[in-house]
């Protein structure tokens, strides 16, 4: 699964911390139930604690019909399941949840029908299926049929709504089943090492097409519909045999844009009908990277065809979702608009589809045996989506991207309320959980790390092996280690148990360097890197692979283990101890160090330069250091710098501009330096697009024209106002790759009458992701007035279902107590608008900007209202709220100072 991006919102600074965690909150509800409308808070709904279904029989293939009335929002549906029963049972237990079972049968291996008795457990989400007569061991086969809901959240079987091609409302279905929620859709084994085959088979509408795992085997004509519309029976080729939550079905109005790739794979790209040429890029991405991954796997992709298949709307909890063979993605992050797609997503085409498609061997193929080992499957397919777009647009330096993934992961992994990226998970909530920035990219920056100690060569051995020999099948996190390590990867299992199996982040300190006789003599130590416990003694150690640089050289290998070491490297000069950036801690430089660090900035790497500035300013927030020499050393970026590192440094002073708020002198001192240090860089650039730009240049443009509009650097300002004024006399004067870039700092500083104007543009607009993006736009202004407008407005029909509750998120950005409080009183209503697996933590986002004490109070008082597996994310928002809190001064008084001395 890819997690939301939010390309499409100009870029938020990072404020007071790095990381937003995303994960889930209850699940599987429907929202209509009255059960859930009343508590709407995560409501209880657990794997049997410890484990998975009692182990009363094993499914080997499943043959599921379905007949859904989307206007109804419900189906009927059949299902006939293999299985064998390793013993003799008195039942069969299988998972169901908002499904009503109606009837079951039994068939023995000599065809003699056994009755069954149902009773259904909504909270464990299981039906038991009793023979009072027992149940010896053998084969047989289950069969019943079923009554279901179909959602209007990306959870389960759900409807999108949006305006066709023809201008008249239209619904499309999807499915999305991770973690939990297959059982939403057939009774089944919804465990991920319950793997079958599946034959689809589904009744839709005569014009409508349908998508599933495989190609289509065949369609024949279904009768009609009580409206008198021509129905036909699709039904799908056999899948391989596949864990449950990969199984997909989408069906609606749509086209689909195909090519055969160089592998024999057929790739298509399915969209609503007269998308057209804006699936090409997608399609193009997608083709290439089926042989690219079947020699980087060494197993060639076993479906006959892959799809990807673009869905309106949006979700608070995913983007993109590795259906085998059926990938969904929000076509937002999918189809490529001229009118709006920015640089940002036409990356994110790319890097989504790379990552959904690392899964198809990694996931797909080789299963994790458990939710424990989620993230063999997110970090693995993380990392892979760096290296693949890095192959492919080495123009991009997409490896540049790893020190933000290190520093989100690292915004989580800092305070007592982290976990360790292999995790027991025991319920849907804390599966739902799982999915943070622990589980992708402290995954993808430990395995980064671990191949750079492997070597590219061994490390890629090791997945081969571990391909083969787990292929259709499940896997442990130590049977990758195992694979890496037998293909002379000596030491490495240390090391991986190491930073998998405990959390946290190490903190490498040089104690002291001293050069004699043209060598370096380090001393270090490590010790642990935290943001809510500096000063504490930290016992946690681990063996931390070193590559330790001097005067520019060639980085040296080595390990520190057991707490210290020391280091003698040839030549003087400045220390790097992380060179290249692929270790994940930190790094304490003593204070000539880094000033030496300071000079020779602008002479280093790409990568070192974004890390470096990174790593120190994070250990001077935390309090680990003063905050002048880091800031000099992110005014030391040169203007010329890679225009990735360039965009980081902005947006860096965007987000010192933050911390200075209520403080306006600090604030136009810091606008002033952020101004005088990168408007030249803009000047080069142009406000418009231009045919030669790279994409890194596209994207710089959109990140300063955000970063300066959004600190009040004149120029771009009124820009934004003539841009916006130009709108009246043509409603497509903004449209382009910076739409909304300029529309953000029009929104930001709206007045009435321009909220209104906005308002207009985004009610009569009828692209889906357009008019999506300018409603959400609506919750940006600074105007306290015009936030509880646009919180008003979320809870009407005219935004959309699924963009409401971003407008929401939008004002908590600026008016974080204010969103909260009307989340509060609207509770019910506003968790409604967020599909189930987002709900707890979307109250962590919804707190991720809060900087008073009395939101302390307010989410303390919220928490004790969640059921215990749901509280976790409120937690983790209480104590980055604190820890702001508790340093906001200290760092508004380091700056300020900075600012006059320099
Ligand atoms: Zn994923």
């Amino acid at each position: 699964m890819s997690r939301p991006h939010r390309p499409h919102r100009p870029h938020r600074p990072h404020r007071h911390f790095a990381a937003l965690a995303l994960a889930g909150s209850a699940l599987c509800l429907f929202v209509a139930s009255p059960v859930l409308a009343d508590s709407a808070a995560p409501s209880v709904s657990t794997f049997p604690v410890d484990g998975t279904l009692p182990h009363t029989a094993i499914p080997s293939h499943y043959a599921i019909a379905i007949r859904p009335d989307p206007k109804a929002l419900t189906f009927t549906g059949t299902f006939a399941i293999d299985v064998d029963v390793p013993q003799a049972t008195d039942a069969v237990v299988l998972n169901a949840a908002v499904l009503k079972v109606g009837k079951a049968t039994l068939i023995a291996a000599d065809g003699r029908p056994i009755p069954l008795a149902i009773s259904q457990d909504a909270t464990a989400q299981t039906v038991r299926l009793a023979a009072p007569g027992g149940i010896a061991p053998g084969h047989y086969r289950i069969e019943g049929r079923y009554t279901g809901q179909i959602d209007t959240q990306a959870d389960g079987l759900f409807a999108l709504d949006y305006t066709g091609n023809d201008g008249k409302p239209t619904r499309a279905l999807f499915t999305q089943f991770e973690p939990g929620s297959a059982r939403q859709f057939v009774p089944l084994f919804d465990e991920p090492s319950y793997k079958a085959t599946f034959d689809l088979s589904v009744v839709v509408p005569q014009d409508r097409m349908a998508v599933s795992n495989m190609p289509v085997a065949s369609e024949e004509p279904a009768g009609q519909n009580a409206a008198g519309r021509r129905l036909k029976k699709v039904t799908f080729r056999t899948t391989p045999k596949m864990a449950s939550y990969l199984l997909f079905f989408g069906t609606g109005d749509f086209e689909r844009l195909s090519k055969m790739t160089s592998a024999g794979v057929e790739a298509g790209i399915v969209s609503p009908r007269g998308s057209g040429e804006q699936a090409r890029f997608a399609l193009n991405e997608l083709a290439g990277l089926i042989p690219y991954y079947n020699d980087y796997f060494g197993v060639n992709y076993p479906l006959p065809k892959i799809d990807n298949v673009a869905g309106p709307g949006q979700s608070e909890f995913f983007s993109a979702m590795e259906n085998w063979g059926a990938i969904f993605t929000f076509q937002r992050d999918l189809l490529d608009d001229p009118k709006t797609t920015s640089p940002q997503s036409r990356e994110i085409i790319e890097t989504d589809q790379a990552h959904e498609v690392a899964h198809q061997w990694f996931g797909d193929l080789v299963t994790m045996a458990w939710w424990d080992d989620l993230w063999l499957n997110e970090g693995f397919a993380s990392w892979m989506e760096t290296k693949a777009t890095d192959h492919f647009h080495p123009d991009w330096f997409a490896t540049l991207s790893r020190v933000s993934g290190r520093e989100a992961a690292m915004g989580l992994d800092a305070f007592r309320t982290t976990h360790p990226i292999v995790q027991h998970v025991r319920t849907v909530d804390e599966a739902n959980q799982a999915f943070d920035a622990i589980t992708y990219q402290k995954g993808e920056a430990v395995l980064a790390m671990l191949e750079a100690y492997a070597g590219e060569g061994i490390w890629r051995d090791g997945i081969r092996a571990y391909m083969a020999a787990h292929k259709f099948g499940n896997s442990h996190t130590a049977d990758l280690w195992n694979a890496v390590e037998a293909a002379g990867a000596r030491g490495l299992t240390t090391i991986a148990t190491d930073f998998t199996t405990q959390p946290g982040i190490p903190l490498v300190r040089v104690v002291d360097e001293v050069c004699a006789n043209g060598k370096t003599t380090l001393r270090l130590t490590q010790d642990e890197f935290t943001r809510d416990r500096v000063g504490e003694a930290s016992v946690r150690r681990w063996q931390v692979p070193l590559l330790a640089s001097v005067g520019g050289a060639g980085p040296v290998r080595s390990i520190l283990a057991n707490g210290k070491a020391t280091l003698t490297l040839d030549g003087c000069g400045p220390v790097e101890i992380n060179a290249g950036q692929l270790g994940y801690y930190r790094s304490l430089y003593t204070p000539a160090g880094l000033t030496d660090l300071i000079a020779a900035l602008p002479h280093l790497a790409p990568i070192d330069q974004r890390g470096l500035v990174a790593d120190q300013l994070e250990l001077a927030y935390a309090g680990y250091q003063p905050l002048a020499a880091p800031l000099s050393l992110l005014a030391s970026v040169p203007g010329d710098a890679n225009a990735r590192v360039a965009g980081d440094a902005v947006t860096r002073f965007e987000g010192l501009y933050d911390r200075l708020d209520g403080n306006a002198s600090g604030q136009a001192a810091l606008a002033a330096r952020a101004v005088a240090l990168w408007k030249q860089r803009l000047d080069t650039l142009g406000y418009d697009p231009r045919p030669t730009d790279t994409l890194p240049d596209a994207n710089l443009r959109a990140t300063l024209i955000s970063a300066l509009g959004h600190i009040g650097e004149p120029g771009v300002v009124a820009e934004a106002g003539r841009r916006f004024v130009a709108l009246d006399s043509d409603a497509h004067a903004l449209d382009g790759p910076l739409k909304q870039n300029w529309i953000g700092i029009i929104a930001r500083n709206a007045s009435p009458a321009e909220w209104d104007k906005l308002a207009r543009l985004a009610q009569a607009n009828t692209s889906t992701v357009a008019r999506s993006d300018l409603f959400e736009q609506l919750g940006g202004p600074r105007d306290e007035a015009l936030g509880r407008r646009a919180l008003d407005l979320a809870l009407t029909d005219k935004p959309g279902k699924t963009t409401s509750a971003a407008i929401i998120a939008a004002v908590a950005v600026e008016h974080s107590e204010l969103a909260f409080d009307f989340f509060l009183a609207h509770r019910d209503a506003v968790l409604a608008l967020v599909d189930a697996s987002g709900r707890t933590t979307y109250v962590e986002r919804l707190a991720a900007h809060a900087d008073n004490d009395a939101m302390v109070a307010k989410l303390s008082a919220y928490r004790q209202t969640l059921p215990a597996d749901a509280q976790k994310p409120v937690e983790r928002a209480l104590v980055r709220l604190k820890n702001r809190l508790a340093v906001k001064e200290r760092v508004a008084r380091e700056t300020v100072a900075w600012l006059k001395g320099n």
